[in-house]
Order: structure tokens, then sequence, then C-alpha cells
């Protein structure tokens, strides 16, 4: 699939950032484990390559869980696995489909996770696009259109999430330290969405 090897090319080119955006408020090993990850699951790609999207995301999901550790492995890792239930089957995606798959991955990391909005975590990029999307879709729009929103809808979160005090993950054992830091999840999961949104 041509978005997971744009997210995984993405997260190479991002690897530094997102690890020292991991320094100022966790233990500086984002980027390194969300690229160890997706560099796993680029290998499998080829061996999944006839399989129904649902298929290619599950084995995503078994991948991240299994070689990502620390809590992005499990979070990404039920992401996917709720995204590939939710579209089962489906070998092209609807507008609809989409808004079904970006739901599930979105329930599965807060049910997950526990995480709230304004918690500054991936939840506080990835609900905000979830709900642009859906926005978008309802109106009609078009793929790439509701696409655009929800990518804009996920940079203005990540931005928000500065300000913000981490309540959940290592961040939240900074206290009041960890205000003034864009968080790490939130913005790999910016960067997931953009790659989403550049294949299309
Ligand atoms: P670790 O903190 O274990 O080193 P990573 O550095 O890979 O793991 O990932 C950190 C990111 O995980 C944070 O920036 C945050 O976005 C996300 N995160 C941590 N805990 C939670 C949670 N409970 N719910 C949602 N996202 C979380
Ligand atoms: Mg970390
Ligand atoms: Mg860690």
């Amino acid at each position: 699939m041509k978005w997971l090897q744009k997210f995984a090319t993405t997260l190479e080119e991002n690897k530094d950032y997102l690890t020292e955006l991991d320094a100022a408020i966790g233990d500086a090993d984002h980027g390194i484990n969300m690229v160890r990850g997706f560099q796993k699951v680029i290998t499998q790609l080829p061996s999944v390559a006839d399989k129904d999207i649902g298929s290619i995301l599950k084995t995503v999901s078994m991948t991240l869980i299994s070689t990502v550790g620390g809590a992005s492995g499990p979070l990404y890792g039920t992401l996917f696995l709720r995204a590939s239930t939710a579209i089962a089957g489906k070998q092209e995606l609807t507008e609809q489909d989409m808004l079904k798959m970006l739901q599930a991955g979105l329930e599965g990391v807060i049910g997950r996770g526990k995480a709230q909005l304004g918690d500054k975590t991936m939840v506080d990029a990835l609900a905000p696009a979830v709900a642009a999307f859906g926005q978008a879709a309802q109106e009609s729009k078009l793929m790439l259109e509701a696409m655009q929103k929800a990518v804009a809808a996920a940079e203005q979160g990540m931005k928000e999430t500065i300000p913000m005090q981490a309540k959940k993950g290592r961040a939240s054992y900074l206290g009041e330290r960890s205000v003034g830091h864009q968080d790490p999840g939130a913005t790999s999961s910016y960067l997931m969405l953009k790659s989403l949104l550049d294949i299309i």
C-alpha cells in the first residue's frame, strides 16, 4: 500500500525531529520507535500485496505491537487493528469506509490509552481530524477534499498540544514542565494522516 510506504519514508525523514520532540518531554525515542516499526512493516508488505486493505492493516498492527516498544507501539497497533476490522475485506475505500476506518482507529487509541482531548497525546491530533473528515463526508465532499480538511485539523490539533500540560504517558511525569512543547505522538499522527493525503 502506497500510504504505508509514504508514511515509512516520512517517518525516516522526521526521525530526528520526532526524537527531539520526545527528548524535551519524554525519553527521546519516539522517532526511533516509529521508524523501527514501519521499516519492519515495509519489509512485510510484499508478502501481503495481493490481500485486501483490511488484511494489510491487520498485518501492520501485529508488526507494530511486536516491534515498537513503549506507549506508541500498543497505541498505533490498536489503531491499525481497529481500523483493519472496520474495513475488513475491502479492496478500495469510499469516503464512508474511510470515515469508519478513521473513527475505529481513534476509538481504539482512546479505548487503549484512556486519553481525553487536551491530555497532550496523539488523540489531540486524531480526534479533530476524524471530526473534520466526518463533517466533510456529511457534506458529500469527495475523498481529497475531506482528507485535506482532516489533515488541516490534525495539524492545528498538533500545534495546540504545545501549551497543554500532559495528563497521560511519560510526559505527564513532568507536570507543568511539559507545557511549551509539542507532543511527539500528536506529531507522528499528523504525519500519518498527511502521508495518507499525499497519496490520494
Ligand atoms: P514512550 O513514551 O513509551 O517512550 P513513545 O515515545 O514512542 O513511547 O510515544 C510517546 C507518545 O505516545 C506521546 O507523545 C503521546 O502522544 C503518546 N501517548 C502516551 N500515552 C498515551 C495515552 N495514554 N493515550 C494516547 N497517547 C499516548
Ligand atoms: Mg518516548
Ligand atoms: Mg520509550
